[in-house]
């Protein structure tokens, strides 16, 4: 396994049965051999910096039923919330003055904030802080609304395909959706000119390692700025409710993976992550991640855009947050900095 690891070092790229040997082969001496290659790469193109974003969780209404989402819209128990312009506002206001340089704004996808309201809020935050960069994540839109957001100022754009395996994809959403329209939207994304962010869930429902090797083959075909993964944990609310949690275990591996593939990506330790270990963010970086998104939110909704059951950090200010991450990151080495944290290609 090890001399896959080195090839995958060495030529960033392996065959679909290459990936699919390393993965259902691995073991914990592998995987810290794969760590240690991995760290080195992110060493090498960033340093010790870890990149922080502020996550402004802006809406939970949702008009979509991913069936294993807590805001999706048929949890009628989920109490639903919208920030006003001047709340996100506030929130970009603290977000700076702790040293935030990225705000993402994320949400459900919410009819409430048309393209004019959206491109209204991207303008007022970069007029006011015209050295921030602005990541959106609100989900599937037409190619033109992407192309307003861009004019407006937004520089990046999450957009998590989930899956890239098109029957997975269907056991995790409701018809209405479908996974040629969401790598549609990644290409559209790409064209116009964003830093595009793709991803997946660990160990969701109905997930096997070849779904993993085709969400690594679509990674390496998209070749995205950055790469959101983080473990699927069940919501109490939601058709998935009685599955199982993806492990710490595999998303470090997969972390480690996508840090040789891609060398210079932007790779965030999650949430989700942190939610099913202690010390899973610290454990994410030292796999090769190189990203952290504390909660910028007003702790007033924090509890209400509960993707799934006990997420972290729903109750802590935006500073307490801030300083718990700046103590973990140098608890192992590393140091949250103070800038727009742009993909290499774009420095
Ligand atoms: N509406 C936006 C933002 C979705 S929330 C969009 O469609 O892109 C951001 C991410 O949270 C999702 O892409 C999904 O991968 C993740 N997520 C949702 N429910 C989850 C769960 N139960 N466990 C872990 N991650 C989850």
């Amino acid at each position: 396994m090890k001399q896959l690891v080195d090839k995958l070092h060495k030529t960033r790229n392996l065959s679909p049965e290459e990936y699919k040997e390393l993965i259902d082969n691995r073991n914990p001496e592998v995987a810290e051999y794969l760590f240690e290659k991995a760290r080195a790469v992110r060493v090498k193109n960033y340093g010790h910096d870890v990149y922080i974003r502020g996550l402004i969780e802006f809406t939970n209404y949702c008009r979509n039923d991913c069936y294993y989402c807590g805001i999706r819209r048929s949890n009628c128990c989920a109490d639903r919330y919208r920030l006003t312009k001047e709340q996100i506002l506030e929130c970009c206001e603290t977000g700076y003055n702790l040293g935030f340089r990225t705000f993402v704004l994320q949400g459900g996808e919410d009819r409430y904030f048309t393209d004019e309201k959206m491109v209204d809020i991207i303008r007022s935050i970069k007029a006011n802080y015209p050295d921030c960069a602005i990541t959106l994540s609100i989900g599937e839109k037409s190619y033109d609304s992407y192309k307003a957001f861009f004019d407006a100022g937004a520089d990046r754009y999450l957009l998590r395909h989930e899956t890239a395996n098109a029957e997975h994809y269907g056991r995790l959403h409701p018809e209405s959706l479908s996974l040629t329209n969401r790598k549609q939207c990644l290409h559209n994304l790409k064209a116009i000119g964003y830093q595009v962010g793709c991803g997946f869930m660990v160990g969701s429902p109905y997930q096997t390692t070849d779904c993993l090797v085709e969400d690594l083959m679509f990674i390496r075909e998209l070749n995205p700025h950055m790469v959101g993964i983080g473990p699927f944990i069940p919501h109490r609310q939601t058709p998935f409710a009685d599955k199982k949690a993806g492990t710490l275990e595999l998303t470090l591996f997969l972390l480690g993976i996508i840090r040789l593939m891609l060398p210079e990506v932007l790779l965030p330790a999650t949430t989700a992550l942190g939610t099913i270990h202690p010390k899973g963010r610290e454990l994410g970086i030292l796999a090769g991640a190189n990203v952290v998104m504390p909660n910028l939110s007003p702790t007033s909704v924090r509890k209400k855009y509960m993707l799934y059951d006990n997420k972290i950090c729903t109750g802590d200010e935006a500073a307490e947050c801030m300083n718990c991450m700046k103590r973990r990151m140098e608890s192992i080495g590393y140091h949250v900095t103070v800038s727009r944290g742009d993909h290499k290609s774009i420095q």
